[in-house]
């Protein structure tokens, strides 16, 4: 899987929003007027692992989203 942030090239709607793809597939349904939209390829990021790469640790941990991403805090021992 890869997220991508799309905004809808609909004039009328210009909606910003994140999509998970899964591989192979290049279309992303605009949640807010519900147009399929092809993603360019340079809109998708990395392949999700599930794990981050700063920090090795799921990404469930993280805090994240289109303008935040946030390791969570580390444990003093191990
Ligand atoms: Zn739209
Ligand atoms: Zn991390």
């Amino acid at each position: 899987m890869r997220l991508a942030t799309m905004k809808c090239p609909d004039p009328n709607c210009g909606t910003l929003y994140d999509v998970a793809l899964e591989d192979g597939e290049w279309h992303a349904k605009c949640p807010s007027c519900g147009q399929q939209n092809r993603v360019p390829g340079m809109n998708a990021g990395e392949a999700i692992t599930g794990l981050c790469k700063s920090c090795s640790r799921p990404l469930d941990d993280h805090l994240y989203g289109r303008l935040s991403f946030a390791c969570p805090p580390k444990k003093g021992k191990k």
